[in-house]
């Protein structure tokens, strides 16, 4: 009995599969992992978790799971020690510095990855590489949610924190699907609703969970957005239903900005959107009506190519009524992967340092050259986008990739295939042996998240510590010791031998986490930035004024781009999202049986008044067409999606990709792509 004691562990640990950043603790016995418990204290979750977090870790103990480094020898992987794996990647990216300039070098950081992995690598970039050729995945997502905060009211992270959304008599949900994509969060909606009448008005074209249990759904055209929630604000001035008070003191703009809304009146929006003038007017009302209003967000808002300006225009209308800076109220897009906002607050972005330091500020360059013994490089690096159009162009030679599936996830994934073969060399750090990794020169085998110490930082801003729960499997190594490894032999001299000296120098260059220690993240402790030197931190922003000159915030005018017209041919709007069981791509949980055998296939769900016209029923295979692409999928009849709308969840990674799909339009101030701003035309395989 006591040998078995001894084998059985409690460890605690932070949800990798979704930005609400749920901790529990994870028993387990020897590999095994026997239940995973969460408890009171977790600060994002309490006792809740979603199926993904409660169920979805077999993957760490799958039989696919890289344990060796692999090395492409003669067009096939042989397995390789590290030394000589190690070698080969310093030998290959030194020699192409050296022909071809730093800047044919690119590295891809992981918002899979720890705060001090992510801070590694663009500390690898920019003061071992040389370049500022260092992007990470929220540019497929949140980056256009960033952007417009920061240029509005000043930090690029949600204002508040899960329990100001718990507390808030009205939520706004626009182009989300917190359901799926945020188990834990949606649960406190709803138990909001519930337990003290809050009120819930969503804006989609689909009538997802949270939709179909609104007070108000607002269904607007695909990419109409910016224009019935332009109008809402026109109305809400127009009968002085803003908040005069707040507006005065704390922001700026004003004129500029009604000048911008001029256009979108209620007629134009009802004309352009479908929403109807009675809609648009109970918008209004019920946003002037609530005390405390939050408003969140996601990528049915910000992948469109005007995605920047419509977020700007949800937070102009929270400034425009004064709902900032008090308990309950807020700005919240919310972050997808578990480490999307701590990716971006280390510094993982072409011209931003940790702590988003520009890298065009003289003075910041010189802190962090002393800082690394390094002079640093000066221009803004290629984003993710630009580096695929750079390997085209035969600009970019080299990659180093962790932990993000670009083959599958970036648009237009043809377009990423081809640029991925004409790479001179493709390192890729990875779990499993990725449709990315298939194209690469080197694989390292890394840990997943149960194996490593390091932290994570949520959709709240909070900065959480996860404990290593196993070993890591076979020769696999956390992606911060195999960085260390390659840096030196580069002609680095780095001695971390933890994770916690990783963070503490991090955090000395970074005036946002400047009371970040280890220690004070100890257990079920957490810190949500900025956190002062004495260690207090910030459930709440602007409280107390804004970030920006004069303590203002700024109203952003704003303009509609019409989401791209295809030919006549492609009759059909294609919506793509998550699901609950699976987590993107499926790499991680399409290897855990349970999950697997839940929602084994991805789908298309097609309207009644569309399967009626096509005169296909459930079960149906169609083959979807668009300018760059097709995929086979089986259809499922239901009044989810009405009309001419189709939606495919983006778990799959093999015919049914909606990447084969997506072209590369994108999002014109952060480049992100337009994935939600697709046409296609269908093919009936099999009706039924
Ligand atoms: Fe993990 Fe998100 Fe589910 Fe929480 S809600 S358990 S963080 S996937």
């Amino acid at each position: 009995a006591e040998m078995r004691e001894a084998r059985v562990r409690k460890t605690k640990t932070v949800c990798t599969y979704c930005g609400v950043g749920c901790s529990f603790d994870v028993w387990t016995k020897d590999r095994k992992i026997l239940k995973v418990e969460p408890r009171m204290e977790a600060p994002a979750n309490q006792i809740s978790t979603c199926v993904k977090g409660k169920f979805g870790w077999d993957f760490v103990n799958s039989s696919e799971r890289l344990v060796k480094p692999l090395v492409r020898k003669e067009d096939r992987f042989v397995h390789v020690e590290w030394e000589e794996a190690l070698d080969l990647v310093a030998g290959r990216l030194d020699e192409i510095r050296e022909s071809h300039g730093p800047d044919a070098i690119a590295c891809i950081a992981s918002s899979k990855c720890t705060n001090e992995e992510n801070y590694l690598m663009q500390k690898f970039a920019r003061s071992v590489i040389g370049t500022n050729n260092i992007d990470n995945c929220s540019r497929y997502c949140q980056s256009p949610a960033t952007w417009a905060m920061r240029n509005t009211m000043g930090y690029g992270g949600d204002s508040g924190s899960i329990t100001d959304i718990a507390r808030a008599d009205l939520v706004v949900v626009i182009g989300a699907n917190p359901a799926e994509s945020h188990p834990v969060l949606s649960t406190r909606i709803r138990r909001a609703q519930k337990m003290r009448g809050q009120k819930l008005l969503v804006g989609d074209i689909r009538k997802n969970d949270l939709a179909a249990r609104a007070d108000l759904w607002v269904k607007p055209a695909p990419g109409t957005d910016l224009v019935w929630l332009a109008a809402v604000s026109n109305i809400l001035l127009d009968r002085g239903w803003h908040d005069e008070a707040f507006v005065d003191r704390w922001v700026e703009g004003l004129s500029d900005w009604k000048e911008s809304l001029a256009p979108y009146t209620v007629e134009y929006a009802e004309e352009i959107t479908g929403v109807s003038r009675t809609e648009l007017e109970r918008v209004a009302r019920m946003i002037r009506d609530a005390d405390r209003v939050c408003f969140l967000w996601a990528m049915g808002v910000t992948q469109h190519t005007g995605g920047s300006e419509t977020s700007a225009a949800i937070c102009n209308l929270a400034l425009a009524t004064g709902q900032v800076g008090r308990p309950g109220t807020g700005v919240y897009p919310l972050r997808g992967h578990n480490n999307v906002q701590g990716a971006g607050d280390f510094g993982c972005a072409p011209d931003l340092l940790p702590g988003y330091q520009s890298v065009a500020d003289e003075s910041i360059r010189k802190k962090f050259a002393q800082a690394w013994g390094k002079e640093l490089p000066t221009g803004p690096g290629y984003d993710n986008f630009t580096m695929i159009e750079k390997i085209h162009e035969g600009d970019l030679k080299a990659l180093i990739l962790k932990g993000e599936e670009i083959a599958l996830v970036d648009a237009n994934a043809g377009h990423v295939t081809r640029a991925l073969e004409k790479l001179d060399f493709l390192v890729v750090q990875e779990v499993f042996l990725s449709e990315t990794a298939k194209y690469a020169d080197v694989v390292l085998p890394a840990s997943p998240s149960l194996e490593k110490e390091g932290t994570f930082t949520n959709t709240e801003r909070r900065i959480q510590r996860l404990s290593r729960v196993l070993s890591p499997l076979g020769d696999s190594r956390p992606d911060w010791e195999i960085l260390v490894d390659l840096a030196n032999r580069m002609g680095a001299d780095w001695n971390y031998s933890h994770p916690k000296e990783i963070l503490e120098e991090a955090v000395t260059l970074t005036d946002l986490m400047a009371g970040v220690t280890w220690e004070r993240l100890d257990g079920y402790q957490s810190l949500q930035w900025p956190v002062h030197f004495d260690g207090s931190d910030t459930p709440l922003l602007y409280t107390d004024g804004f970030p920006r000159p004069g303590a203002k915030a700024r109203f952003l005018p704003v303009s509609w781009t019409e989401p791209l017209r295809f030919s006549e041919e492609y009759d059909l709007h294609l919506n793509n999202g998550r699901m609950l069981e699976h987590f993107h791509e499926g790499n991680m949980t399409q290897r855990v049986p349970g999950l697997e055998e839940k929602v084994p296939k991805t789908y298309v769900e097609i309207s009644p008044d569309l399967a009626r016209e096509r005169q296909i029923s459930e079960g149906a295979q169609v083959r979807l067409v668009s300018p760059w692409g097709a995929v086979k999928l089986r259809a499922v009849v239901t009044d989810r999606v009405q009309g001419k709308e189709l939606y495919i969840p983006m778990n799959d990674a093999g015919e049914g990709a909606i990447n084969r799909l997506t072209g590369s339009h994108h999002d014109k101030h952060t480049r992100t792509p337009a994935y939600k701003e697709l046409s296609v035309r269908m093919e009936v395989l099999n009706r039924s």
